[in-house]
């Protein structure tokens, strides 16, 4: 079974489990405004619904990520203007960001 993000069952819970605040800037989810989470795809390919490429995110964060690559908007003013830096990025998206670097050939930050 998979929800309607179309993310399976055992990927969900685990995700739930992992990610007690936002894989990107560090917030920690909650119900105002800038705290609810939401779901992400830390590469952008709704067909890659692994643990390694699902996320939970704050609805800040995934608005300005938007369809950019995770690498490009990390560097983006946006990301730096969030408070965005190589420490405030959960493990996930760090493993995440080597293999598009890796695949890139690009350097790292
Ligand atoms: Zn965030």
């Amino acid at each position: 079974m998979a929800n309607k993000w179309r993310i399976p069952r055992d990927v969900e819970e685990a995700v739930m489990a992992r990610d007690k605040v936002c894989v990107y800037c560090g917030v920690e989810f909650g119900s105002e405004r800038k705290t609810v989470w939401s779901w992400e795809h830390i590469v952008n390919d709704i067909s890659i619904a692994t643990i390694e490429n699902i996320a939970r995110c704050c609805v800040g964060c995934n608005a300005s990520k938007g369809a950019k690559s995770l690498c490009d908007w990390i560097n983006s003013t946006n990301a730096k203007r969030r408070g965005i830096t190589i420490d405030s990025l959960s493990p996930v998206v760090l493993n995440a960001l080597g293999v598009e670097w890796l695949n890139s050939g690009e350097a790292p930050l």
